[in-house]
């Protein structure tokens, strides 16, 4: 009840607001001839500081409504667990029917495993929020990741209709932008790894409008070397070119984007004295940095950064495929049968709530400015 009469309130503060903006416009008249003249300059000054006033009271019950919405989750019930896992999904393209291989994903089948993460509680988050660990996703629910290597046309392209971009009719962004359509709590989030040797996202529009249209609709774009090398034969000139060609690519394509995520190819990694060159290198005068690496498959644990065993350039991903051991439709399932290994949030992104029997998996030094929060269940 309390709750309802603040929004009366902050409904009543909007309305009041709108009046006096329409008010301030009745001073002009439809002839060109100013009637502020009638408003003295302390008149103005005062609706000014009134206007203030009234601006921060309506943040301030912003502000409490949004903190009581995070405070009052019920830990017996939400169980949150931000140390379970985070699933990143790794696909290529799609294909009408019987793909090559379980590498690649059907149509119906991408449409199927966005449904069934949707269903079952799995919402997708940025891999920039990943990284930053500003996990925003609704209490109760578990993050996804969602990939794409190569720069697949399948997985996404532009069409011109009537003289306009778009994205190809059944490519896996056309699919996702229209689920997000239907499902905005999902979020639309996904990360496209591109080469530079073989044209990516072959289609309609110039690569800067193609990677352009990705970045303003909220997915990420980043680095799977010049032309995908198998980078444990290279040594580290190559490795820096091959790392170092794309970062300026794109960042000459997309001038103030901020490159932080990585895939491997084959999810190869360099020889093991040169695998810092992920981390860090220079090709052309240039520097790049990479915070996060990704493999091809389940190389470990999928933890989030704040587990003791999260090991950010040998980053796991799941084929999102459900032929094989190991695949998504594997592991789904196994979350399905053990609900405790997921990544349960607690709504709050600055708060990382874990129950107590976890609290020997965080990695103290991670938490930068999160509020560490374990908890016990009650019986
Ligand atoms: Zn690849």
């Amino acid at each position: 009840m309390f709750k309802n009469l603040k929004f009366v309130f902050l409904f009543i503060c909007i309305i009041l607001f709108c009046l006096t903006a329409c008010d301030k416009n009745s001073g002009y008249s439809n002839n060109g001839d100013i009637n502020t003249q009638d408003y003295t300059k302390e008149e103005i000054k005062e609706e000014k500081e009134e206007q203030d006033i009234e601006d921060e009271k309506e943040e301030e019950l912003i502000k409490e409504e949004t903190e009581k919405e995070i405070v009052e989750i019920d830990y017996n019930k939400v169980k949150p667990n931000e140390l379970g896992h985070i699933m990143i999904i790794m696909y290529h393209g799609l294909v009408e029917d019987n793909p090559p291989s379980p590498y690649q994903r059907t149509i119906e089948g991408f449409k199927k495993d966005l449904k069934y993460l949707y269903d079952n509680g799995y919402r997708t988050i940025s891999m920039r929020d990943y990284i930053d660990n500003n996990i925003s996703v609704e209490a109760g629910c578990t993050p996804v990741i969602i990939t794409f290597d190569d720069g697949i046309t399948t997985s996404f392209s532009l069409i011109e209709e009537n003289g306009e971009l778009k994205p190809t009719p059944n490519s896996a962004v056309d699919i996702m932008n229209k689920f997000y359509e239907e499902h905005p709590d999902f979020g639309r989030n996904a990360v496209f790894y591109i080469n530079g040797d073989n044209d990516p996202f072959a289609g309609a529009g110039t690569l800067k409008e193609r990677l352009q249209y990705l970045v303003d609709n909220g997915y990420e774009v980043s680095n799977h070397t010049y032309s995908h090398a198998h980078l444990s034969k290279l040594s580290a000139d190559e490795i820096q070119e091959q790392v170092g060609k794309v970062d300026n690519m794109i960042k000459e394509l997309l001038p103030n984007y901020t490159l932080d995520s990585f895939s491997y190819p084959f999810g190869e990694r360099p020889k093991e004295e040169l695998r810092h060159l992920i981390e860090k290198g220079v090709y052309e005068g240039k520097e790049y940095n990479y915070k996060i690496a990704l493999r091809e498959g389940p190389s470990g644990p999928f933890v989030p950064i704040n587990h003791i065993k999260f090991d950010p350039y040998n980053v796991p991903r799941v084929r999102g495929s459900e032929g094989e051991e190991g695949d998504l439709w594997w592991y789904l399932d196994y979350y399905d049968k053990h609900p405790n290994y997921r990544y349960i949030s607690d709504g709050n992104p600055n708060r990382i709530s874990i129950p107590k029997e976890q609290e020997n998996n965080i990695n103290q030094t991670s938490l930068g400015d999160k509020e560490l929060f374990v908890y016990t269940i009650e019986e």
